[in-house]
């Protein structure tokens, strides 16, 4: 039956963007941006040409991620055109409003705010774009499974019970509306001790991949804790680029190499 007589939207396609990803997590904090823009910058790394979509109304996170900032200019059929760091194009409601001025906005403001990101944008012919979801299973969410031909979703979850419980959620909502799961990131999977070597499993050990396999989910990878993550995203500029070498950036090119 044509998903038009059932009542649904019929999915479109986003100008200018090959394929669309999906980077969700079933909670906040479990370093679900910090994986999307190390996989963008592993994709660019990997020759795609790619975008990075920030799909957190309330909580945008690329602009410091990449180092971005400023209004983006419109062109001449008054779309939005990406800004542009590192290779990577981006969109963030972070451009949109001042960074000091929080979004306080009813859920029909943010559902139109929403659409002038997924379709407003002038993306320039990217292999990927890839959209940092805002945490759970909300409106967004569902917006963009209903709305958008989603070529893959990509679930962050740390080792912790409580984190895997919610993405299991996130797992189930993107089964329901057929967006294939290309597979778990285990975030945050240990500590190893800079000075002995010693791996420490801090959120318990494995607890994505036993989950994963229970129910027969790919597990894309593990990134390990690890402070140059950290202080990378706070200057703003991705790990795999500054320092493309070190085990942790290996990690997420890995990664990008199973979903290409
Ligand atoms: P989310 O998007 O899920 O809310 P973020 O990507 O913003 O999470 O990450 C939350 C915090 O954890 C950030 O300060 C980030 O730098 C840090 N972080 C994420 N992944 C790692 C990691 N593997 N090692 C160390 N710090 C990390």
């Amino acid at each position: 039956i044509p998903r038009m007589s059932r009542g649904l939207p019929i999915k479109q396609r986003i100008p200018g963007v090959d394929k669309i990803l999906l980077v969700a997590s079933g909670k906040g904090g479990v370093g679900k941006s910090t994986v999307s823009v190390n996989l963008a910058a592993s994709l660019n790394t990997l020759g795609k040409r790619v975008g990075l979509l920030d799909a957190d109304i309330f909580g945008p996170s690329v602009p410091k991620l990449l180092n971005l900032s400023g209004e983006p200019r419109l062109n001449s059929q008054g779309k939005l055109l990406p800004l542009e760091n590192y290779g990577i194009e981006s969109m963030s409601m972070g451009y949109l409003v001042s960074p000091e001025n929080p979004v306080v906005w009813r859920g029909l403001m943010v559902m139109k705010a929403l659409q002038q990101l997924l379709f407003e944008v002038q993306w320039s012919n990217i292999d990927y774009l890839i959209i940092d979801m805002p945490p759970g299973t909300g409106d967004t969410q569902l917006t963009i499974s209903q709305q958008l031909v989603v070529d893959g979703a990509v679930i962050v979850s740390t080792p912790q019970d409580i984190a895997l419980i919610d993405a299991v959620k996130g797992i189930a909502m993107f089964e329901k509306v057929n967006i294939p799961i290309l597979g778990l990131v285990q975030n945050m999977s240990f500590f190893c001790c800079p000075n002995c070597g010693h791996e420490s499993h801090i959120f318990g050990s494995d607890g994505v991949l036993k989950e994963a396999k229970r129910k027969n989910f790919t597990v894309l990878g593990s990134i390990p804790l690890n402070e140059d993550i950290c202080i990378q995203s706070d200057i703003g500029k991705p790990i795999v680029l500054a320092k493309p070498d070190s085990p942790a950036s290996i990690s997420y090119l890995d990664i990008a190499k199973k979903i290409i």
